[in-house]
């Protein structure tokens, strides 16, 4: 017979702590709340994980760690943070506790990963961590766990509840993978290079499930790369109207989403308030570099007639730049920073070039000896976007710097980012649009600037022109 002590024992849940680490080398703490989201991986991973577990996840970006018991510690990292994942992971190793990482940096670095954790997830982790957890649960734990890309069909519906209720929008997502191959990006290698799309009857089940206003869908493009791909994002903006979900949404797209007014119209009408566009540069060579082809194909004449569309459907633009590519001069860093600036884009997104493990660039920059940090996994922290890793070919590393940081003093300039809110007020006609645009800036100002600014009182300054927010 049982005693109640062995009763407790046996029934006792084994416990999962999730981590999600927050790189501090460039900042002490998250920059802003109105535009970060929960870490989604860890939410399908903890929804994998059978009843008979506890789980949680502390989320670095709002707590700072603390120790906390487990019988098992999982951790997602991106490039930047990977090195806090590996101190943690040690804190728990020195305690004879097994730790497992998975996402993007494990996936791309599996081998160097294995030295600071035990486990490693590579890929998406829904065909292999139910197997993870069986082989733990019977002492036979490996190494490696290599996720396939499995359809998307019935995708595991993250535990929401687990995430931070600090985060002021929610996340989702309703398709994977990339048939484009840019230099710089590691999307065609970690979901793969066919576009996988959810059958939209249970995206809008999954959204009808969420309390958050605001949803973040973070498919790299949501309208994919053909015409049935566009039709079923149609189908999928469609299908919120019908089913009256009414939340405010923002998405990223290929440049191509202007070209149907249809879609546009079903998207702004279904919620759709900013959208984010990888347009990388206003010049072919760039693109040529990157091989950014449906940029190219576009011509970057179309460009703008695109942003002023969108702009016309009541939805802000966020326009995402690369900067110190190996054709850039210095003259063209800051023609760059002009086109931007008169092109209409409402918020702006103006990032180093970066390397990260796994793209072509990467691969490349290493051939010719050009990357400047290499002391990994902690030089890992510096490639956070917002500072040169490598050696330009046309100007050195510091002069690359001190360009951006002139740069970005221009176009996150306190009073223009102001004006540009009001100015995507009166293009837009959508005071959501314009606010978000105005935050995406905001938040920019302050990861590429050492000064952060604060927000102004957007609900004072739109009531000076009798508006509201809500
Ligand atoms: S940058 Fe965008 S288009 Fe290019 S490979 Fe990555 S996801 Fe695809």
């Amino acid at each position: 017979m049982l005693t109640d002590n062995t009763m407790k024992s046996s029934d006792k849940k084994k416990k999962l702590l999730l981590i999600n680490p927050f790189n501090s080398y460039q900042k002490d703490t998250i920059v802003d709340v109105n535009t970060i989201s929960p870490p989604l991986g860890l939410g399908i991973v903890a929804a994998l994980t059978p009843e008979d577990w506890e789980v949680e996840i502390i989320d670095e970006n709002f707590d700072p760690f603390e120790y906390r018991e487990a019988d098992l510690v999982g951790f997602t990292a991106l490039t930047s943070a990977v090195n806090r994942a590996y101190e943690l992971a040690s804190i728990y190793r020195e305690e004879g506790i097994h730790t497992v990482l998975g996402g993007i940096h494990a996936s791309m670095l599996p081998d160097e990963s294995l030295q600071y954790v035990d486990s490693v997830v590579i890929g998406e982790a829904e065909s292999v961590w139910q197997d993870l957890i069986r082989d733990f649960e019977s002492n036979k734990l490996k190494k490696k766990y290599k996720g396939e890309l499995l359809s998307l069909e019935n995708l595991q519906v993250p535990r929401r509840d687990l995430f931070h209720q600090g985060y002021l929008q929610a996340n989702m997502q309703t398709t994977r993978g990339c048939p484009m191959n840019c230099d710089f990006c590691t999307v065609h290698q970690f979901n793969g290079s066919r576009y996988r799309q959810r059958p939209v009857a249970e995206v809008l089940d999954e959204m009808e499930t969420i309390s958050h206003q605001r949803i973040f869908f973070v498919d790299d493009n949501i309208i994919g790369y053909s015409k049935k791909s566009t039709e079923r994002a149609k189908q999928l903006f469609r299908g919120i109207i019908e089913r009256g979900i009414k939340k405010d949404w923002v998405c990223q797209a290929s440049l191509n989403f202007a070209d149907d007014d249809e879609l546009l119209s079903l998207a702004a009408q279904s919620g759709c308030r900013l959208v984010l566009i990888g347009v990388e540069s206003e010049k072919a060579s760039q693109l040529q570099e990157t091989n950014k082809k449906l940029n190219l194909k576009m011509g970057t004449d179309s460009y703008q007639e695109t942003f002023r569309k969108i702009n016309e459907h009541g939805i802000s633009v966020l326009g995402a730049f690369i900067f110190g590519l190996d054709t850039d001069s210095k003259e063209d860093l800051y023609n760059r920073a002009d086109y931007i600036l008169n092109s209409g884009i409402d918020a702006i997104q103006s990032t180093i070039v970066t390397p990260l493990p796994g793209t072509h660039l990467f691969d490349r920059l290493e051939k010719e000896g050009r990357l400047l940090y290499t002391n990994f996994p902690k030089d890992w922290e510096r490639y956070y976007f917002m500072e040169p890793v490598h050696r330009p070919l046309l100007m050195s590393q510091q002069e690359l710097k001190q360009d951006m940081d002139r740069i970005w003093e221009r176009v996150y300039d306190a009073k223009l980012m102001q004006r540009k809110m009001l100015q995507t007020l009166k293009k837009t006609r959508n005071i959501k649009a314009a606010v978000w645009a105005y935050f995406a800036n905001v938040e920019r100002h302050n990861l590429c600037l050492t000064e952060n600014v604060e927000p102004v009182d957007v609900e004072k300054m739109l009531a000076g022109l009798q508006l509201k927010t809500t």
